[in-house]
């Protein structure tokens, strides 16, 4: 790619003041060093399958295996110990990174786009709410079959997934993610936690315009992920591939506050499926499924309902079993679901999500009006506010994976308890500066602006208390 980098004499005051930066070579390193990063990428696709494949060919393992003595027990903590929790918190710090420079499935998806069919990308495809509904589907299905500890499960969840970004990939653009960009389960998820990352790819307009008017004609930037270059004002689709670092010597990579996002950019164009995805999956959704086998309440539930089918001489709900791809299915690991649990469990996971969701909207929606009248662009920006609180249970409940294995095999990590409380405790009072950043963008009254406030403590307390519950009650 040609920069076309004008002459320091001619470039925007702003810019030629800023001396280039670590940052700025680092997002130059990555655009230079493509090639190395296609390797990284292969490297990662051939451990990635043989974490996938190899366990499924081994017996399942015993009581007496270790993670690190047995390669179906190593395979799940990589996954579900390592990989998703780490991810997620990755992507909070550097946006998303893990996307264009590791992830198995983005090399996979934009390698059979390079020798597919290259179609166009048809209109149901690019539909804005996949990434919430395909998130939504894939964390009650692996509740359902047991994802987090049996090798079938995981093959056929992240491996189905691989298998789609490669069909999509080849059917659609040429050297593109058309997968990545609108139906990857997780990128809705990474796209909100992107936001709070303190890096970006920085486009300056006016050094854009510049290069323009003085007729520079830089090759064109791959941008994989399909990102407007030129009006790019956020982290949140943005891949961090690096490759139009330079561009016209108007992209550059770049610190940012933490806050900057959310407050000043996410407010312009509303994202209803975002909000959805915010309040009713990664504040309802996720947490029914890590609070549901814990549940004392769903064990009397259980309870109940058993009795009464028992009484109503109704019992095949109670004998009635499933395949594993279906339902959780080892009698021999005396691990089997039957169909009234696979119900109750769904069920669980529903109410969690409209209870704690439909909770949250309304004291969004009372914090929203107490700055003025109703405005729904207002409202969804609001939402906005809770996503470091959302992507800090997302990693509760995930690093509480890594935890669990860890102790199974006798590695007892220590502060566990009050690392949760903090990043508990710190997430809640980020999500509040950030409400009340945005509150003051739409009233200058003191007095509104602290009842939305508070009518936004509201929003935040049924995740906070569910997460309590879960870590400190049950
Ligand atoms: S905007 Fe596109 S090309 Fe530039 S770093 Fe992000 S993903 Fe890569």
């Amino acid at each position: 790619m040609t920069t076309c980098t004008l002459p320091e004499r001619d470039r925007a005051p702003a810019l030629a003041a800023a001396q280039p930066d670590v940052w700025a070579h680092l997002g130059d390193w990555l655009q230079r060093h493509q090639r190395t990063i296609h390797k990284t990428q292969w490297t990662v696709v051939a451990i990635y399958l043989v974490l996938l494949i190899v366990p499924v060919l081994r017996p399942l393992p015993d009581n007496a295996a270790y993670i690190w003595t047995n390669v179906t027990r190593f395979a799940q903590f990589a996954f579900w110990g390592i990989w998703w929790p780490f991810v997620i918190l990755g992507t909070a710090l550097v946006g998303r990174m893990w996307c264009g420079l590791l992830c198995p499935e983005g090399a996979i998806t934009e390698y059979a786009s390079s020798v597919g069919r290259a179609r166009a990308t048809p209109r149901w495809i690019t539909w804005a709410g996949w990434p919430t509904v395909a998130f939504a589907i894939t964390t009650i299905y692996g509740q359902m079959v047991s994802v987090y500890q049996y090798p079938l499960p995981t093959l056929l969840i992240l491996g189905g997934s691989t298998v789609a970004a490669a069909a999509v990939g080849y059917l659609y653009g040429r050297n593109k993610r058309v997968w990545c960009r609108y139906l990857c389960p997780v990128s809705g998820v990474f796209a909100l936690l992107a936001k709070l990352a303190p890096l970006h790819f920085h486009v300056d307009p006016e050094q854009w315009r510049q290069s323009q008017s003085a007729g520079c004609r830089p090759g064109p930037v791959n941008c994989a992920p399909l990102v407007p270059l030129k009006n790019m004002r956020g982290a949140s689709a943005c891949h961090m591939c690096g490759r139009c670092s330079g561009f016209r010597g108007a992209i550059r990579l770049a610190r940012r506050s933490p806050n900057n996002e959310i407050v000043h950019v996410a407010g312009q164009t509303p994202k209803p499926w975002e909000t959805i995805l915010i309040v009713f999956g990664l504040m309802g959704l996720v947490v029914g499924a890590f609070q549901w086998s814990s549940s004392p309440f769903l064990i009397s539930i259980k309870q109940w309902a058993a009795q009464n089918l028992i009484s109503a001489n109704v019992t095949w709900p109670l004998d009635t079993t499933a395949p594993w791809w279906v339902l959780t299915n080892y009698p021999l690991k005396n691990d089997v679901l039957t169909l009234l649990d696979g119900a109750l469990l769904i069920a669980y996971i529903f109410a969690g999500a409209l209870a704690c969701g439909g909770a949250i909207t309304l004291m969004l929606a009372l914090a929203t009006r107490s700055l003025g009248s109703w405005k729904a662009a207002r409202f969804h920006h609001m939402a906005q506010a809770l996503i470091p609180l959302a992507g800090a249970g997302v990693f509760l409940g995930l690093s509480a994976l890594t935890v669990t294995q860890l102790r199974s095999d006798g590695i007892m990590l220590p502060y566990v308890s009050e690392a949760r409380a903090s990043i508990l405790i710190l997430a809640t009072l980020w999500s509040a500066t950030l409400c009340w950043k945005i509150t003051g963008l739409y009233s200058d009254r003191t007095a509104r602006r602290i009842a939305a406030l508070a009518a936004f403590c509201g929003a935040m307390l049924p995740a906070n208390a569910a997460w309590f519950v879960l870590f400190w009650v049950w």
